[in-house]
């Protein structure tokens, strides 16, 4: 059975270069070549880990930028083009004071991703902390932090054509090889 793979992730993408990807996909090459590029999960497991990496690379980049009051994996986030993570700023009344509360939540798919996959989007969001929108200033911040940004990107929304087809994961626990036990 061939998988009719979906083409809303690569929307806006040069025709040819989608064409490359259905191909691999429909010829069940995909996983191979993308295993090959990234072998390796990352190991940000817990949404504690995930705060200690996004505020490690905001330290990095952005250390004047407003503090991030939460961080976190939310799996209610749905993968759609444009809303991979969200970034939000909850304004609360505190005393007389009004608070604003910056929280970046990142869809559940990015915990069993190569790491390159995860910072891609903590750039992306941490990006949202100057820049509100999808413009030049913004796509400039992302390859401040992230020279290698729009591969990562082309090659995540890849990966998602491929798993919305074949109802898989790449690197999922359950698709990986134990390790051996002594
Ligand atoms: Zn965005």
């Amino acid at each position: 059975m061939r998988p009719r793979p979906p083409t809303d992730y690569l929307a806006g993408y040069p025709p040819a270069l989608v064409q490359q990807v259905l191909e691999l996909i429909e010829q069940g090459r995909f996983a191979e070549v993308l295993l090959k590029r990234y072998p390796r999960p990352h190991e940000v497991r817990t949404d504690g880990a995930l705060y200690g990496y996004v505020q490690d690379l905001k330290a990095a980049h952005l250390r004047t930028a407003p503090p991030l009051s939460k961080v976190c994996f939310d799996s209610k986030l749905h993968v759609i083009r444009n809303a991979l993570g969200t970034h939000t700023t909850v304004s609360r009344v505190q005393g007389a004071k009004l608070q604003s509360k910056r929280e970046i939540h990142i869809a559940t798919v990015f915990r069993e991703v190569p790491e390159e996959f995860l910072r891609m989007i903590v750039v992306h969001e941490l990006a949202h902390l100057r820049e509100r929108d999808h413009d030049r200033a913004f796509y400039q911040l992302c390859l401040h932090m992230e020279p290698h940004y729009h591969q990562y990107e082309f090659d995540l929304r890849a990966y998602l054509t491929w798993r919305e087809a074949t109802r898989e994961g790449l690197w999922t626990a359950a698709s990986r090889t134990p390790p051996a036990r002594s």
